[in-house]
């Protein structure tokens, strides 16, 4: 297990590897931070075995350092995943994922009544966390949506 995880972070010199990503989010993780249009070589893992997860995705940016607020973007989609910062191909930082108390802009509130479609208003949603749920209750019409309902109507 140690093995395999310090092959997979010694592939790229400087960067970030985000790595324990749930199967079938890496995808997701890329539209979000735009990275599919960022001029660095990305190498993706998609359905890689796992033994936590069964299987996972993996995503490495070469020269790309991820910010704070970004990681807890990718705590939305991703609680568990880790973030190594690389540098001349060595871990020198491991970022911890913090869900944000509240997330703006980003989603639109799926409830298609909600007073935030007609005004110009930013999105907001408050984030909760009961174990592994993520709900996130909307800050205009105050109806919670489970974190895939919000993600996948983006
Ligand atoms: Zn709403």
């Amino acid at each position: 297990m140690v093995k395999e995880t310090k092959l997979q972070v010694e592939a790229i010199r400087n960067g970030s590897v985000i790595d324990h990503i749930p199967a079938n989010v890496g995808i997701k993780i890329l539209q979000l931070f735009n990275m599919h249009n960022m001029n660095e070589r990305i190498t993706i893992g998609l359905n890689l075995p796992s033994g936590a997860l069964g299987h996972k995705d993996l995503i490495k940016i070469e020269n790309i350092y991820l910010n704070k607020e970004q990681a807890n973007q990718l705590a939305l989609y991703a609680p568990q995943a880790t973030v190594n910062q690389i540098e001349e191909y060595r871990v020198t930082n491991k970022l911890a994922l913090a869900l944000p108390d509240n997330i703006k802009r980003v989603f639109e509130c799926p409830n298609s009544n909600c007073i935030s479609h007609g005004e110009p208003v930013e999105s907001q949603f408050h984030v909760q966390q009961r174990q592994e749920h993520v709900t996130l209750k909307c800050h205009y019409c105050e109806k919670v949506f489970s974190r895939d309902i919000v993600t996948e109507h983006k």
